[in-house]
């Protein structure tokens, strides 16, 4: 059989990045026999593959999900599944696939930045509720997953997908762990701000061990700071962090986001604040094809350190707009 894989949206402006569902179909085909090509948004390499018997879509972003149900109506191939949280929230992988080790030869040669790493979930799921996050509805409450001595077997890098890790009840047993283990870690989902504030004593671990950026070429661990009534918690993490020995204007980020249930004012002083406490915001921009431009200007202003720890927003905001920034403008039709 000929099994054609697409990571339609497995792509982001630093990048391509592996998709686990992918990998693992890929291993599940492979060991039947069946040939197996890899096509996707960004990657350097794509595989032709004329007449498929059966494709697979992922998609993980539900921005992206109307475009992908409309590769169905182009595929001419028999059999045609799609699915990702960019799609539906119930779908799951059948057992079977689940259960498979992923196939990390299939991204081998495609620009994946930092590649090879090894990839999945040590935990799942999270017991919070943020309004802008599929997590709690997908995943559930937080449960474990796959223990980090078979997830790292083989490989000296790790790319740890878990939701919250923080909340993992075995945190402090998985911190020693990795910091004993030496390899570099990236911790995809971010570190929980809050738990740091109850539980000064994580960061210490934390900063032992190599925590990476998804790349794995910068030593910057990243947190959220999502509303601006945590500003007392976010206060006393960041001081945790600094007295554990964290650089945190290099070495810690915060993600911001933004365009969701706070206006621009709340925005605005989460990014100041952070700056105040000498460590970086990252802007998010929640829907950014519908974002205002005062808060795409914010993240322009934001995302880039150089100009960030230079200069005001006060003086940013005064300058002419940007060649992308008036583009954008047009294209969502401001103008
Ligand atoms: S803490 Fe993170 S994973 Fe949990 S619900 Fe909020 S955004 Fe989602």
């Amino acid at each position: 059989m000929k099994v054609l894989l697409n990571a339609f949206d497995s792509a982001s402006h630093a990048g391509p990045f592996p998709n686990l569902a992918i990998m693992k179909l890929a291993a599940f085909h492979k060991a039947k026999g069946d040939e197996v090509a890899l096509i996707g948004k960004g990657l350097k390499r794509q595989t032709i593959m004329p007449d498929p018997d059966r494709v697979y879509v992922s998609c993980v972003f539900d921005w992206n999900g109307s475009q992908a149900k409309g590769l169905r109506l182009m595929s001419s191939a028999p059999e045609f599944y799609i699915g990702g949280s960019g799609i539906d929230l119930v779908n799951k992988l059948p057992p079977e696939v689940e259960a498979a080790a992923p196939d990390y030869d299939i991204y081998d040669g495609r620009g994946v930045p930092g590649w090879r790493y090894a990839i999945g979930f040590s935990s799942r799921g999270c017991n919070r509720k943020c309004g802008f996050c599929v997590v709690p509805q997908k995943e559930g409450r937080i449960q474990p997953a796959t223990s980090l001595d078979m997830l790292t077997a083989g490989f000296d890098k790790v790319l740890l997908l878990d939701n919250n890790i923080m909340q993992d009840p075995e945190i402090e047993t998985k911190l020693r762990w990795l910091a004993d283990w030496g390899g570099q870690v990236n911790f995809n989902q971010g570190i929980d701000a809050r738990v740091i504030e109850r539980k000064p004593h994580l960061a210490p671990l934390l900063v032992e061990t190599k925590f990476r950026t998804r790349s794995f070429k910068s030593k910057i661990v990243t947190l959220a700071y999502d509303y601006p009534h945590y500003h007392n918690i976010i206060e006393r993490a960041v001081k945790i962090l600094d007295d554990a020995g964290f650089d945190l204007r290099r070495q810690v980020q915060f993600y911001v986001i933004t365009n969701y249930d706070t206006t621009f004012e709340q925005d605005l002083f989460r990014v100041n604040h952070l700056k105040s406490l000498g460590t970086a915001p990252y802007v998010m921009i929640y829907d950014k094809r519908n974002a205002p431009l005062n808060v795409r200007r914010l993240q322009r202003y934001t995302n880039r350190p150089a100009l960030f720890w230079q200069m005001d927003w006060k003086d940013y905001s005064r300058r002419p707009l940007e060649k992308g920034e008036f583009l954008a403008e047009i294209q969502i039709g401001d103008f």
